[in-house]
């Protein structure tokens, strides 16, 4: 099955317009291979000032967070419509730090998908399991149960025009990546829990992992069979190390 590679950048709350400036210039002259996609996903204030498409078009721009309403009184809020508006083609959505800090759920991480499918803008949903979640067994109970929502919202169809990241909760900014086996054992397992939905679109899905990829580990865990590339945070506002996690991207 031939899939696209992504390797997208969280810059959560970092970066300002030196780091976009230096970025596009870094991402100007970059090495990637065939079929790899790259998303730059900065702060909000900062999204109309990447000029994504000026560095042709594998390099997209992507938001980390959208609202599931439409407009109204949602004070501090961002719509589907004015991500469109500044070109906005992808959308982080479910991150950890959204679900652990913000109390996101599953079911409201699921209208943010729909809502972004509806406005013509592709989500990457976050998934992934706490340390004591992992070390108690629990990760694949949690990671159906952040999964079905979204399948029961959008119906298995829709996952057809989505990205879903696996990002391990104990991996993230913590140093501390999961092993390219048990990322790949993780990965493995939720593209057989789509199955069970249906079998096609579970393998045409991206599946990115994230949490702690660097340069130094990015090669294992992308040459993994059902590891699609990454999501990056910290590493991604180093213009030099986040370069060399693109180049490590191959798409199949
Ligand atoms: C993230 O925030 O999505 C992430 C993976 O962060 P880091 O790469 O810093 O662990």
């Amino acid at each position: 099955m031939k899939r696209r590679a992504i390797v997208a950048a969280n810059w959560k709350m970092n970066g300002g317009l030196e780091l976009v400036k230096t970025m596009t210039t870094g991402l100007n002259n970059l090495d990637l291979a065939e079929n790899v996609d790259v998303i730059i996903c900065p702060s909000a204030p900062y999204l109309s000032a990447f000029e994504h498409d000026k560095l042709g078009k594998s390099i997209h721009l992507g938001a980390q967070n959208v609202s599931e309403h439409q407009k109204g009184a949602f004070t501090g809020e961002i719509s589907t419509t004015m991500l469109q508006e500044l070109s906005v083609e992808f959308v982080i959505i479910g991150h950890s730090e959204r679900r652990s800090i913000f109390a996101e759920s599953s079911k409201q991480a699921a209208l943010k998908v729909k809502a972004a499918l509806a406005a013509g803008i592709t989500p990457i949903l976050c998934i992934g399991e706490s340390e004591s979640e992992r070390v108690e067994e629990q990760t694949e109970a949690v990671l159906s149960a952040q999964l079905q929502p979204v399948i029961d919202e959008i119906g298995i169809e829709k996952f057809n025009e989505i990205v879903i990241a696996y990002e391990p909760v104990w991996a993230i900014g913590t140093g501390k990546t999961a092993s390219p086996e048990m990322a790949q054992a993780t990965h493995c397992f939720i593209r057989q829990f789509l199955a069970k939905a249906n079998s096609e679109i579970a393998n045409k899905v991206p599946l990115l992992y994230g949490g702690s990829v660097n340069a130094a580990n990015c090669e294992k865990l992308f040459a993994q069979a059902d590891i699609d590339g990454g999501l990056i945070g910290g590493a991604s506002l180093k213009v030099d190390e986040f370069k060399i996690i693109c180049s490590a991207a191959k798409g199949t």
